[in-house]
């Protein structure tokens, strides 16, 4: 029997990263500490984390619980997006990382630093739907109204609540791998 998709990714992403770890949040202390703060800063907005978010710090993957239920595909595009999220890791340091992801403009509300690191990653989770389940896929407005939703929404601060100015990147994103926003693949 083939290895599923997202085993097989997650072989190359060990290969990549040495060191790489891929532990529950529902087993972690540090998981359930950033929950409580999550859920304070946000009023309540972000109260998913542990349950729906993958989170990535350092050389962790940190998986929340419902990982397990999804299936094999969807694992794949996450850790796709994930693994960009290692290499920015890589590329800035720990605190390098940490620090572009807190601090400009504000923590909150304005966190253009976060808003760009997520932005590539959504940009990969785009790509990596196109290439799973085609190009149709990666143009439907559900999936861009979620993305939306996460910059302009609680899950991350509010990092950057400019609906129009994110819609813009998806679409430029399309048209980079081939696809009008609008129209037909060429
Ligand atoms: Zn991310």
């Amino acid at each position: 029997m083939p290895e599923p998709i997202d085993e097989a990714y997650l072989s190359e992403l060990r290969l990549e990263v040495p060191g790489l770890r891929v532990i529950d949040k529902a087993d972690d202390g540090f998981s359930k500490l950033i929950d409580r703060a999550l859920k304070i800063v946000t009023f309540g907005g972000q109260r998913h984390f542990m349950t729906r978010y993958v989170t990535t710090i350092g050389r962790t993957i940190y998986l929340p619980a419902g990982w397990s239920g999804r299936s094999p595909e969807s694992r794949y595009i996450t850790l796709r997006h994930e693994a960009v999220h290692l290499r920015q890791f890589r590329r800035y340091g720990l605190v390098g990382t940490a620090l572009i992801y807190l601090v400009p403009i504000l923590p909150m509300g304005l966190a253009w630093g976060r808003a760009r690191l997520e932005w590539e990653a959504y940009a990969e989770t785009l790509r990596a739907t196109a290439e799973i389940h085609g190009l149709e896929a990666a143009r439907d407005p559900e999936l861009h109204r979620y993305v939306r939703a996460q910059f302009t929404g609680p899950a991350y601060g509010w990092m950057w609540p400019f609906d129009r100015a994110v819609q813009g990147w998806i679409d430029e994103a399309l048209s980079e791998f081939g696809l009008e926003p609008g129209g037909s693949p060429h």
